[in-house]
């Protein structure tokens, strides 16, 4: 087991320096780490390549140089975000979790060492003036990898991007039961492979069913999948 443990020190991760391995805890594998403010800590293996990136004086930094109403607007817009994914009384909660999108678990819960609102803050550091978040792929979730700050303009090139409407995601889906490769719909709907994938497996649009005219249409053993 120990073996294939993948040797971490001497990395830097953000802030953090890897300085050796340390034993680990309920099975998981830690490493000593100094931050560059002097501070030591002990950051499990799955943290530190996840995305943690200070001892926690990141984030305190982030929201001393907000001190006061700079911070509360950052909870703001992180509450904001949460509610619009997980809150069915929300005014926008249709176009979010409504059709999929979620918050990523690491922003939910946390990283067992940091809240989610401290780990949202070490991922996506300070919003610069004048920026708000966005999601690079309209149809992904809120995660480090799919989210940025950018100005409005940056914003609203992304989500004037091809949108899908309900019957055709419905089509979509009825024409992947049948066998239909990603690619092809892909470039007849206008859009990218992977927002196809994302359909197929799930992670957005969950909530459209496949249209069941087109199912009808299609294989006897397509349509049993369409129903169950
Ligand atoms: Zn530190």
């Amino acid at each position: 087991m120990s073996g294939r443990v993948k040797d971490l020190t001497g990395r830097r991760f953000g802030r953090l320096v890897v300085l050796r391995r340390c034993e680990e805890k309920h099975r998981l594998v830690r490493w000593h780490c100094q931050c560059d403010c002097g501070v030591l800590k002990v950051v499990s293996a799955t943290n530190l390549t996840g995305g943690t990136k200070s001892c926690g004086c990141l984030v305190l930094d982030i929201l001393r140089k907000h001190h006061g109403l700079g911070g509360h607007k950052l909870m703001c817009s992180f509450k904001a975000m949460k509610g619009r994914c997980s809150n069915p009384a929300d005014p926008s909660y249709a176009y979010y979790g409504g059709r999929g999108i979620r918050v990523c678990d690491r922003w939910l819960n946390g990283n067992g060492q940091q809240s989610g609102f401290e780990c949202f803050l070490e991922d996506m550091g300070e919003r610069p003036d004048g920026m708000s978040l966005d999601r690079i792929d309209n149809d992904g979730d809120y995660a480090p990898d799919n989210c940025r700050w950018a100005t409005r303009g940056e914003q609203s090139q992304n989500t004037s991007m091809v949108k899908l409407s309900v019957e055709a995601v419905g089509e979509i889906k009825a024409r992947l039961l049948s066998g239909e490769l990603g690619t092809t719909l892909a470039k007849e709907f206008g859009v990218s492979p992977r927002r196809i994938y994302c359909i197929r497996d799930g992670k957005s649009w969950s909530n459209v069913p496949a249209r069941a005219a087109i199912a009808a249409t299609l294989k006897p053993e397509a349509l049993t999948e369409v129903k169950s």
